[in-house]
């Protein structure tokens, strides 16, 4: 009960539409590694629109997020991939969160951005 309970509060933090945390683990050195789900059972395959839930594979990674207490956040996410009955191919999730190809979330490069051009601003100010 107690871990469960854990692992809800993971989820509220982590604050992810349509995500869920389903276990955690602390790896010495790396950091928080939080195993995550869709709680969508289905995708809208993006040739034809048509919502489809027969799902084809799992594709598993690991994805950098924002950092917890100070230690580094790693997502494993699953890039499902569905099988449109209408094109009869199969066609990978879109996960709002994480662009595809890409191993860091959307959250964590906007706050790099946004610190590298804190820390122009920054310099130039000193420059003055
Ligand atoms: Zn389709």
């Amino acid at each position: 009960m107690i871990k469960k309970r854990g692992i809800k509060i993971l989820t509220e933090i982590l604050d992810l539409k349509d995500i869920k945390v389903l276990s955690q683990r602390i790896h010495d050195g790396i950091g928080i590694i939080l195993q995550t789900e869709s709680i969508k059972s289905y995708s809208i395959c993006p040739n034809c629109g048509t919502k489809s839930d027969k799902l084809h594979q799992n594709h598993r990674h690991i994805v950098k997020d924002l950092p917890l207490a100070e230690k580094p956040v790693f997502l494993e996410i699953n890039r499902r991939q569905f099988k449109c009955h209408k094109c009869r191919k199969p066609f990978s999730e879109d996960l709002e969160f994480v662009s595809k190809k890409r191993t860091y979330t959307k959250r964590l490069a906007q706050k790099i951005i946004q610190e590298v051009l804190e820390n122009d601003i920054h310099s130039v100010a000193s420059n003055v």
